[in-house]
């Protein structure tokens, strides 16, 4: 099966479309949470996603919308982007968001938003992290997303060390390199390591490869949208940069 993984599509619809029209021939998506938040299309990114063979786990923004989550734990601009993404929403969507599960488990992969210790909130950005989190999860690897960096944690045959490394462009990366390995595909609509390109990655569980790719799309038509819509300007302008 060739799964497309998307993470952190933060209602950007013109870098989610941009994805999904490079990705082509993918049998499911795999979606590891934060579909809204920040951008200005959450009813049109979970539609699209709807529209797709899809399998979804929830982002604490996704939370956040639906009201399972309190807004105190978000800066300024992010709660001011999830009251109006609140608004946008219909009843119905609002469930669907509510309902999205904490972790997902298809045959060898764990899929959870931060970590497989605490799915919804924590982020996987240090090996000492990485590390203790392999003990969260049953699974040969786990994929996660709330970091918005691309980035691979690799367990030693004998379990003893993690070792961190970015996505090397030069080929898929072999998940039989290492017996355990976390993997985080990057964000789909707002990048943060400095690459303002939309980020997924293709899973092929026959292969057993995992390829990391990086989408131009237009980032302007995202900024109008947020402009007109009074969104917070940093959240805007952050997309140009990829921070
Ligand atoms: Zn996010």
């Amino acid at each position: 099966m060739r799964c497309l993984i998307v993470s952190d599509i933060h209602g950007n619809l013109a870098a989610f479309d941009a994805v999904l029209e490079a990705a082509q021939g993918y049998d499911q998506v795999w979606c590891l949470g934060d579909i809204v938040g920040y951008g200005p299309d959450p009813r049109e990114c979970i539609q699209r996603l709807q529209s797709l063979p899809f399998v979804a786990v929830a982002g604490n923004h996704d939370w956040a919308v639906a009201n399972r989550l309190d807004l105190d734990e978000f800066n300024a601009d992010a709660q001011q982007a999830a009251l109006w993404t609140y608004e946008q929403l219909s009843p119905a969507e609002r469930d669907f968001l509510a309902q999205l599960p904490e972790r997902l488990v298809i045959g060898q992969f764990t899929l959870v938003h931060g970590s497989p210790r605490y799915p919804v909130w924590e982020y996987i950005l240090q090996p000492s992290v990485a590390r203790a989190n392999f003990a969260h999860f049953d699974t040969p690897y786990c994929l996660v997303g709330h970091t918005h960096v691309p980035m691979i944690f690799a367990l030693t045959e004998d379990g003893s060390r993690c070792r961190t490394y970015a996505p090397r462009p030069d080929g898929p990366l072999a998940l039989a390199d290492a017996p355990r390995m976390i993997i985080n595909p990057g964000s789909v609509g707002q990048p943060r390591d400095g690459i303002p390109l939309a980020a997924y990655a293709i899973l092929d569980t026959d292969a057993m490869t995992l390829a990391f790719h990086r989408q131009p799309y237009p980032i302007e038509e995202t900024q109008r949208k947020m402009d007109e819509h009074a969104l917070p300007r940093r959240l805007s302008a952050r997309l140009s940069f990829g921070w």
